[in-house]
């Protein structure tokens, strides 16, 4: 199918290139080099990889290869962040959607090395036109109201009502943006940044607040990558050393995938104020 066979790229800072350790034999990931951790990264180096990201999901659309995705990162102190891009390829049926999700797993809990491939001289095509608004939960006021624990110029955070790992913090969060946007095709790079310096805050935030131990962030397009709610989010799961040494990486990596059971009205509504109570003085800034 491709016939380049380039897997390294440099799109300004940030580079695109085939991981060492992959989720998928297919994946590419988007670095910048000279930075370890996502926390280090500058807007603009967030405003490249989201060109980078984009390039490398439209060429696999244009090449017909794959047009769902599932985007994931780890930040970790043992680790160098990486985007990982992981194709989602079409199922027709329920049980093959299921497999492809089981794959996904597998492959994140025994990694390989991937030879995901990328043409670096191919231009990305303009941003995408989509309706404004849809009948989805995020676009949905009273929704919004009973979830949100920060608002930005274009973007939310809400707390997520079905939330991933147990202990007491549960700490999970939801980025939307304001308008509507189905999948990261037409997420905007101004949305995108904007959600990425929040998110960068957030992490700062609860590693100075709480004992932290990583901070997974994924965002998926398409309903065969697993997406639920056709209005792009990105989820953002912190883990406690407790939560992880008694959970594992399995049980986080399987929530990830397979939705866990939401709160009751009462609790998730305890966690809001919470939330934001810390969060709205912690990231006005
Ligand atoms: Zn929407």
């Amino acid at each position: 199918m491709f016939n380049l066979l380039l897997t390294f790229i440099t799109a300004f800072h940030a580079q695109i290139k085939a991981p060492e350790k992959a989720i998928s034999q297919y994946s590419l990931a988007v670095t910048v080099p000279e930075k370890k951790s996502l926390t280090e990264w500058c807007e603009e180096e967030h405003s490249d990889s989201y060109r980078a990201l984009q390039k490398i999901v439209r060429y696999w659309r244009q090449q017909q290869f794959a047009s769902q995705f599932l985007i994931y990162g780890k930040v970790s102190k043992n680790e160098e962040f990486k985007w990982e891009v992981v194709p989602q390829f079409e199922c027709s049926s329920r049980v093959t959607r299921f497999t492809q999700q089981w794959i996904t797993l597998w492959g994140a809990s025994f990694p390989k090395k991937s030879n995901g491939r990328c043409d670096p001289d191919w231009i990305a095509d303009e941003h995408e036109e989509c309706e404004l608004f849809s009948d989805d939960p995020f676009c949905n006021n009273s929704v919004i109201e009973k979830q949100w624990v920060y608002e930005g110029e274009t973007i939310y955070i809400l707390y997520n009502y079905r939330p991933i790992g147990i202990g007491n913090d549960k700490l999970h969060f939801l980025v939307v943006p304001k308008k509507h946007r189905p999948t990261f095709y037409q997420l905007s790079e101004d949305e995108y940044q904007e959600a990425l310096v929040t998110v960068q805050k957030l992490c700062n935030y609860f590693f100075q607040a709480r004992m932290i131990h990583e901070v997974h962030l994924f965002h998926k397009s398409g309903i065969d990558a697993g997406q639920t709610v056709p209005h792009w989010h990105m989820h953002v799961v912190l883990t406690t050393s407790d939560l992880q040494t008694c959970l594992g990486k399995l049980s986080i990596l399987r929530n990830m995938l397979f939705t866990p059971s939401p709160l009751a009205d009462g609790e998730l509504a305890e966690k809001v104020t919470q939330y934001r109570n810390e969060l709205i003085p912690a990231l006005h800034y």
